[in-house]
Order: structure tokens, then sequence, then C-alpha cells
């Protein structure tokens, strides 16, 4: 079976945290075994990885925060947050130039069109060992995007969907919480509110360009605010359902009707902390079976009435490592076990296709350019 995942961030794995993204994880994994210092954990994904996982495509993230209101004394600078936006343009062009470097050298490929993924995959299929990684590029949180009409220019070198906020305030957005504790957000930063200017002149190019809106990561206003605006297709590549594991980084039930009522597709993370309640980070992963993530997936299903809706966007890598996943995923091959936890629940094969490769195959065939 094919996975197709709807989210990965493999430039910032390579360009902040030191993994070739050409490299597989055995190698990774030996290169940082004395440890890191940022809490990423152990790697779970690279090309090779996915290769042996047989996902030809992936979605992989430009990302770069911009917080003007960030402390220069802060204990790790190397975080993905930058005090202007000159900044992160060039952190998020210094990505995409990554990408494009592999993409010159047949490690992997840009799918910009409908047809070019169809026949990327009709490629894959008959090829699975050589064929070239498929990459759909998106933005998670719109901040490299200098001006809404800087947008043009990003969609020219193969932009093709975006998230106007990561964790926090955007130039664009307001973002999920940065930081929580029971009590809520603890950066006071961490505020929910409705989109800026430049987040209302953002959408409707975002539109004319036939581009796509992630919402993930969207604070409750800013969702609300931009699903009513924005008057193209939606979607949500990699969040869980607050039904489940209730915390402001997933959807509450009215978004995911939002989401599925326009015909988009949700993924679901691979990490622990979306996906228990009262995730314990120092308890181990075997507190997660792969059944919770399922949980999500029916929950899902149960809003659509229908299968069609629910998909993989793993993360995996996304600031976390294998230590956080369910307990089943050490790297990403593991995945197909998520398959056999469906088919424990009754899914059909034709369902569990759905949610590992179809459903986002269905999503991205309708909205990339023919
Ligand atoms: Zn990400």
């Amino acid at each position: 079976m094919m996975i197709f995942d709807g989210h990965l961030d493999m430039a910032m794995n390579a360009l902040d945290h030191e993994r070739g993204q050409t490299w597989e994880v055995t190698h990774i994994r030996e290169r940082e075994r004395a440890g890191v210092h940022d809490g990423r954990g152990l790697s779970t994904v690279s090309i090779p990885e996915l290769r042996a996982s047989n996902t030809p495509v992936v979605l992989t993230t430009v990302i770069a925060r911009c917080k003007p209101y960030i402390d220069a004394c802060r204990k790790n600078v190397n975080d993905g947050d930058w005090p202007a936006q000159s900044m992160t343009h060039a952190v998020g062009m210094g990505q995409l130039a990554y990408y494009k470097l592999l993409a010159g050298r047949g490690d992997l490929k840009i799918i910009t069109t409908a047809s070019g993924l169809r026949e990327h995959i009709d490629e894959w299929t008959a090829d699975p060992v050589s064929t070239p990684l498929g990459i759909i590029l998106t933005m998670e949180g719109a901040d490299p995007i200098t001006t809404p009409a800087e947008l043009e220019q990003w969609h020219a070198q193969g932009l093709r969907t975006l998230m106007l906020a990561h964790f926090g305030q955007s130039r664009y957005a307001h973002g999920t919480p940065s930081s929580m504790d029971s009590s809520g957000p603890t950066n006071p930063y961490d505020v929910d509110g409705p989109l800026s200017d430049m987040g209302r002149q953002l959408l409707p190019i975002l539109h004319r360009l036939g581009m796509p809106l992630d919402l993930t990561h969207t604070a409750d206003q800013t969702f609300a605010e931009a699903a009513g605006l924005f008057e193209g297709r939606i979607y949500s590549s990699h969040t869980g359902c607050r039904a489940v594991c209730d915390i402001p980084r997933n959807h509450s039930d009215a978004q995911i009707r939002e989401v599925v009522g326009r015909g988009g597709v949700v993924g679901l993370p691979m990490f622990n902390l979306f996906l228990k309640p009262g995730y314990e980070r120092d308890g181990g992963k075997g507190q997660v079976p792969l059944t919770i993530a399922a949980d999500h997936a029916d929950h899902i299903c149960q809003l659509a009435g229908n299968a069609q809706h629910v998909a993989l966007g793993t993360d995996s890598d996304g600031g976390f490592g294998a230590e956080h996943m369910p307990a089943e995923v050490d790297t990403h091959r593991d995945l197909h076990a998520f398959a056999d936890t469906l088919r424990g629940r009754g899914y059909s094969d034709s369902d569990i296709q759905g949610v590992m490769f179809g459903n986002w195959m269905r999503f991205f065939t309708e909205t990339l350019p023919a």
C-alpha cells in the first residue's frame, strides 16, 4: 500500500537540524547518538525512509516565523523565530533552494500540477526503486511572504498551498498557542484574534492563484474569519480532534464540519501530545497505541458520514522524535501498522486505502492546477 503524507518539514530538518534528507535514518541517529540540545528526539524520516515506507508523495514545508517581540537572549536562538520578515523571507527562500538542489540532483521532484501528480504516481507504481520522491510545496505560516502581492513569486517558484500562521502570531493571522500549561497559554503574545490587514489582502490572491488554504494552526477567531472570507478550497494538513484530545491545537467539531463540508480533508498528526488527552512527555510512548489515532479518524468519519475526509499528515520529525509518536511507530515505514489498526476497527480495504493515500490524492488532483 502507498502512503501519502500531508505534512513534513524536510528543509527545516536539513537546515535547522543538520539532518540531510538524502541520508538513511540510521545514519542520522548514529550522527546524533550523543544527543542533541533542542529536544527534537530520534529521527524517523528521510527520503530513503519514505521510499522504504512506499510513500511516493508528501507535502513538505517552507517554514520561518516572524515575531518582532522575541528576546535576543533566549536560550535557543535557532528555533525558527526571527524578528523581521526580511529574515523569514530569506530563510524560506533558502529552504526552497534546498528543495531545488535536491530536485536538480534527481532525489526529489517538485510536483505543481494535477497531471504531474497522476503521472508521478504511475511512474512510482511502475518503478518504486528509482523514481524520485514527489513533493508538493506548502508554507507553514505565511511570514516568508513579505507582502501579499509577493505570493505570486512564490507560486511561480512552485509553492502550492499555505497556512496563514504557525505557533503564535504571524504577520497575517493568529496561530495556535506556542506554549501551554493546564491554565492556558503561557506566552502573553499567544492571543486569538482577527486576520491582519495583510491576511485579508492575501486570501483573494491565494484564491486567484487557485491555491487551497490549509487551516491547521489557525487560532479559532482566525479560523472562523479566514474560512468565511476565503472562497477557495480548504483543508487541514495535520490536526487532531478536540472531541478526542481537547487542546487548542486540535479542531473543534464545527471546524472539522467546515473543512469536510467544503470537500476538504483532515490529516492526522502522529504526535502523541495532539492525540492523547493528558499525554505525559516522560511517561513513555507506550501510553499511546495507534488505536488512539484511530479514535481521531473514527470521529472525523462520524462527522463526515464516510471515510473520505481523513488522511495522514504525520508531521514526523516536526520538532518531536520517535519517542513521542504512537507505540507501534519507530520510523516512517511503521506507519503501515495504522492500516492494520483501521482494519481491526472494521474499515473496508478501500476506506483504508483512502486514509493512507487516496483521500489526499483526490484532494490534490482536484485542487492543483490541471
Ligand atoms: Zn510543520
